[in-house]
């Protein structure tokens, strides 16, 4: 992995983010307090902001970095979680290079778990997850079997898009949703099509 690739990733993400605003905003209003893109948007922000502290460092630096200014900065149920996905990452790199796809899709893979065991959550509780987890599957399976780079990014935006709308038919079991018992089914999760806005945009890019 690269600083400059990490860097270029902030910038198009944060580009996503600000353009899916009305989205965002009304599908945490609709099942949430609202308030999900407000936070990505200032963890974004603050990401940017840290552009010319981030370029001359080491990726796994970068990575650590990042998990510490999102922790501080999103804040509601996300914000830990999205921290931890970055410092589980920064702690693998700092391991052993991520040179290969396979090396880094067993990264995100571990990045996953360490999101699950922080939120006691797993697949099919309607959160952001059910978009990472079928990522983190395809990912590892496509680089085990040394797929082409563009075939990799295209079946991972696949698994995004379909894990976000698996989240549609949920009942949700943790997070603010779970409150809504059944009247939450027929919504998308926000975190779930914040995460695949995310994945889309960096696989995107990766391509
Ligand atoms: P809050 O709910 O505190 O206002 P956000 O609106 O930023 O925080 O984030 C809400 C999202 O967080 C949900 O849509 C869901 O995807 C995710 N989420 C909440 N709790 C969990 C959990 N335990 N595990 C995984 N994701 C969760
Ligand atoms: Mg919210
Ligand atoms: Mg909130």
């Amino acid at each position: 992995m690269r600083t400059a690739f990490i860097l270029e990733a902030i910038a198009a993400v944060n580009d996503a983010v600000l353009n899916s605003e009305a989205e965002l905003e009304s599908l945490d209003r609709e099942i949430g307090d609202g308030d999900h893109f407000i936070n990505l948007k200032r963890g974004c922000a603050a990401l940017l902001a840290m552009r010319d502290e981030l370029a001359p460092l080491p990726p796994a630096d970068v990575l650590q970095r990042i998990g510490m200014k999102l922790l501080s900065t999103i804040g509601g149920a996300s914000g830990p979680l999205i921290a931890t996905f970055f410092m589980t990452m920064a702690k693998v790199e700092k391991a052993g290079d991520l040179n290969s796809l396979a090396e880094i899709a067993a990264a995100f893979h571990a990045s996953v778990e360490a999101i699950k065991q922080r939120g006691k959550a797993d697949a099919g509780e309607k959160t952001l997850l059910d978009t990472l987890i079928p990522v983190a599957d395809t990912f590892s399976r496509l680089t085990a079997v040394n797929a082409e780079p563009a075939q990799v990014f295209d079946a991972i935006q696949q698994a995004a898009e379909q894990g976000m709308l698996s989240t549609k038919d949920m009942v949700a079991t943790k997070g603010r949703a779970a409150f809504l018992g059944e009247r939450a089914i027929g919504h998308i999760d926000p975190g779930a099509r914040s995460s695949q806005i995310i994945i889309h945009t960096i696989a995107e890019l990766a391509k």
